[in-house]
């Protein structure tokens, strides 16, 4: 497990990083807001330690950026800061911090409260995110396709479009909504492109191809 530790106070950054690696974390240590980033560019950590006040930058300011990016958008953050009062808790919470730490604290404190979220992080993942239609599964979180037990390999897109699909079951979805909804508003394709790759999907499905109806005129639905 990577840990970021983000502290501008050297003694209480190295007191951190100390706890940490202490119970057995591997620990990386940065002193401002711009090496961060730069550490980000590199690896993505598992959690990190972040203190609300940093010389060039405010901590829940840059939570709000980080949970923007997608890559970023679900990657554990601790808040640490000097300031006790609600208001500030509120406010980093609010902006997507995780969990809030007030200094000073016990560094036992950090170390457990790092555990506690790691599980709870842990907790999440294990619940997978399956969609279900017929004898079709979506596991979203794997973005993998099972048809009768079986693994349906899909390029992007068309698992993009199953997805789709899978979600509107039912619905008689035309052509343009489904240009809208999986390559995006601002996609100057033709409604062939869906055609296609409803065709490339319903190859793939094999004998499952049959939940797919084409409506006449209209687009497709899910069965
Ligand atoms: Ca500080």
């Amino acid at each position: 497990m990577l840990i970021y530790v983000v502290e501008d106070e050297r003694s209480i950054n190295e007191i951190e990083c100390y706890a940490l690696k202490s119970s057995n974390f591997e620990v990386m240590p940065f002193y401002s807001a711009a090496e961060l980033k730069k550490g980000m560019e590199k690896k993505i950590p598992d959690l990190i330690v972040l203190d609300v006040m940093l010389p060039d930058n405010d901590g829940i300011a840059m939570i709000g950026h980080m949970r923007d990016d997608v890559r970023l958008k679900n990657t554990p953050i601790i808040l640490v800061s000097a300031r006790s009062s609600e208001i500030e808790k509120v406010r980093g919470l609010d902006a997507g911090a995780d969990d809030y730490i007030t200094k000073p604290f016990g560094i036992m404190e950090l170390v457990s409260r790092v555990k506690a979220l790691l599980r709870r992080v842990e907790r999440r993942t294990d619940r997978t995110n399956l969609l279900i239609a017929g004898d079709i599964t979506i596991d979203e979180q794997k973005r993998e396709v099972i048809y009768q037990g079986q693994n349906i390999y899909l390029t992007y897109k068309e698992f993009e479009l199953l997805r789709y699909l899978v979600i509107n079951k039912g619905i008689v979805l035309s052509r343009d909504k489904i240009m809208e909804n999986v390559w995006g508003f601002d996609f100057q394709g033709e409604s062939r492109t869906v055609d296609m790759h409803i065709k490339t999907l319903r190859s793939k499905l094999g004998q499952g191809r049959a939940i797919i109806k084409t409506v006449r005129n209209v687009g497709y639905k899910l069965n």
